[in-house]
């Protein structure tokens, strides 16, 4: 198992539009930067990268480089989950927290973690988005930005295959790992 962690913060501004886990969300103000600022898939990309000793998001999708220019930030995720398999590396989950004062969330979030799912080739289960304000304290509170965390588990596939051949061939042979008792 190997544990990653991102962190992200991009700053509020007009005339922007407010994206995050690739849904636009209706707002008065936009998260500013080169791509399309989605502070929580970049968040997500960086726990993955780290996790697998893969530098981070500025390393692979340079803000210098014109090609990266407005973006979308699900497009690169989906790089990401290319680099994670060339790697032969397989996702065990994603838990991720937006900071932000304001817009509420809540009605977009189930979007966000199908669009982050969808794009990984994960199932649902396995992502986890939460929202939380600041309590008005410090620059999410006062509506300067968002920010966002995200931590992930990675297997080597080598350790998934070991674990399948591990498993009895048909049935449960009871051990001391759960109290389900042997079907024999
Ligand atoms: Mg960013």
């Amino acid at each position: 198992m190997r544990i990653g962690m991102g962190y992200d913060v991009h700053r509020l501004v007009e005339n922007r539009k407010l994206v995050l886990g690739g849904v636009e969300i209706p707002f008065e103000k936009g998260l500013l930067g080169h791509s399309d600022a989605d502070v929580l898939v970049h968040a997500v990309m960086d726990a993955l990268l780290g996790a697998a000793a893969l530098g981070d998001i500025g390393k692979h999708f340079p803000d210098t480089d014109e090609q990266y220019r407005g973006i979308s930030s699900i497009v690169l995720l989906r790089r990401v989950a290319e680099l994670l398999e060339e790697k032969c590396f397989v996702i065990e989950n994603i838990d991720a927290t937006v900071i932000a004062q304001r817009p509420k969330l809540l009605p977009y979030m189930e979007q966000m973690r199908e669009n982050i799912a969808e794009s990984l080739s994960l199932t649902k289960d396995r992502v986890n988005i939460k929202a939380t304000t600041e309590e008005g304290l410090g620059f999410t509170g006062n509506g300067q930005g968002i920010s966002a965390q995200a931590i992930c588990l990675l297997q080597p596939l080598a350790d998934v295959i070991a674990d399948i051949r591990m498993q009895p061939e048909s049935g449960c042979k009871g051990c001391s790992g759960c109290l389900k008792e042997s079907e024999d």
